[in-house]
Protein backbone atom coordinates (compact mmCIF):
# COMPACT_ATOMS: atom_id res chain seq x y z
CA UNK A 1 0.00 0.00 0.00
CA UNK A 2 1.21 3.50 -0.57
CA UNK A 3 2.48 5.29 2.37
CA UNK A 4 2.98 8.40 0.51
CA UNK A 5 2.61 11.05 -1.74
CA UNK A 6 3.07 14.93 -2.85
CA UNK A 7 0.41 17.24 -3.25
CA UNK A 8 1.04 20.54 -4.07
CA UNK A 9 4.56 19.99 -3.27
CA UNK A 10 4.04 18.95 0.28
CA UNK A 11 4.76 15.07 1.60
CA UNK A 12 1.08 14.01 2.42
CA UNK A 13 1.58 11.40 4.72
CA UNK A 14 -0.77 8.50 4.16
CA UNK A 15 -0.49 6.78 7.56
CA UNK A 16 -1.25 9.07 9.75
CA UNK A 17 -3.34 10.73 12.58
CA UNK A 18 -5.04 13.78 12.01
CA UNK A 19 -3.46 15.51 14.40
CA UNK A 20 -0.13 14.47 12.59
CA UNK A 21 -1.60 16.37 9.66
CA UNK A 22 -1.11 20.18 10.18
CA UNK A 23 -4.51 21.90 8.97
CA UNK A 24 -6.56 19.08 8.09
CA UNK A 25 -9.76 20.47 7.98
CA UNK A 26 -11.64 17.54 9.87
CA UNK A 27 -9.33 17.67 12.96
CA UNK A 28 -11.25 20.13 14.74
CA UNK A 29 -14.54 18.60 14.14
CA UNK A 30 -13.32 15.33 15.52
CA UNK A 31 -11.62 17.31 18.70
CA UNK A 32 -15.51 18.65 19.52
CA UNK A 33 -17.03 15.17 19.35
CA UNK A 34 -14.45 14.00 21.72
CA UNK A 35 -14.69 16.91 24.00
CA UNK A 36 -18.58 15.85 24.07
CA UNK A 37 -17.88 12.26 25.49
CA UNK A 38 -18.93 12.31 28.84
CA UNK A 39 -15.48 12.52 30.79
CA UNK A 40 -16.98 8.94 32.47
CA UNK A 41 -17.25 7.20 28.94
CA UNK A 42 -13.89 8.40 27.98
CA UNK A 43 -10.67 6.27 27.78
CA UNK A 44 -8.09 7.36 29.59
CA UNK A 45 -5.03 9.41 28.22
CA UNK A 46 -2.58 6.36 28.56
CA UNK A 47 -5.20 3.92 26.98
CA UNK A 48 -5.81 6.31 24.33
CA UNK A 49 -2.53 6.60 23.27
CA UNK A 50 -1.81 2.99 23.49
CA UNK A 51 -4.84 2.20 21.47
CA UNK A 52 -3.55 5.12 18.87
CA UNK A 53 0.27 3.78 18.92
CA UNK A 54 -1.65 0.30 18.31
CA UNK A 55 -3.34 1.97 15.28
CA UNK A 56 -0.30 3.43 13.67
CA UNK A 57 1.12 0.52 13.53
CA UNK A 58 -1.60 -0.92 11.53
CA UNK A 59 -2.11 -1.57 7.53
CA UNK A 60 -5.57 -0.67 7.83
CA UNK A 61 -4.77 3.32 8.70
CA UNK A 62 -5.08 5.29 6.21
CA UNK A 63 -5.32 9.49 6.30
CA UNK A 64 -6.67 9.14 10.09
CA UNK A 65 -9.31 6.89 9.35
CA UNK A 66 -9.68 2.96 9.80
CA UNK A 67 -10.39 1.41 6.78
CA UNK A 68 -11.40 -1.56 8.57
CA UNK A 69 -14.53 0.08 10.20
CA UNK A 70 -14.44 3.35 8.53
CA UNK A 71 -14.14 5.90 11.45
CA UNK A 72 -11.58 8.36 12.47
CA UNK A 73 -9.38 6.39 14.73
CA UNK A 74 -9.10 9.63 17.13
CA UNK A 75 -12.78 9.23 17.66
CA UNK A 76 -13.05 5.39 17.51
CA UNK A 77 -10.55 5.24 20.41
CA UNK A 78 -11.65 8.07 22.33
CA UNK A 79 -14.61 6.20 24.31
CA UNK A 80 -13.94 3.81 26.99
CA UNK A 81 -16.37 1.00 25.67
CA UNK A 82 -15.08 1.40 22.12
CA UNK A 83 -12.65 -1.57 20.84
CA UNK A 84 -10.80 -2.05 17.51
CA UNK A 85 -12.79 -4.02 14.59
CA UNK A 86 -9.70 -6.41 14.42
CA UNK A 87 -9.80 -6.59 18.07
CA UNK A 88 -6.17 -5.01 18.22
CA UNK A 89 -7.08 -3.17 21.04
S1 LIG B 1 -8.09 -2.10 12.52
FE1 LIG B 1 -7.95 -1.46 14.68
S2 LIG B 1 -5.77 -0.97 15.01
FE2 LIG B 1 -6.15 -1.00 12.79
S3 LIG B 1 -6.60 1.15 12.26
FE3 LIG B 1 -8.56 0.10 12.63
S4 LIG B 1 -9.04 0.52 14.80
FE4 LIG B 1 -6.84 0.94 14.49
Amino acid sequence: MDQGGEAMGQRVCRRCLLRDMAGHEQLKRIESYRDAIRPSDRAGEAEYERRLALCLACGQLLDGTCLACGCYVELRAAARVSRCPKKRW
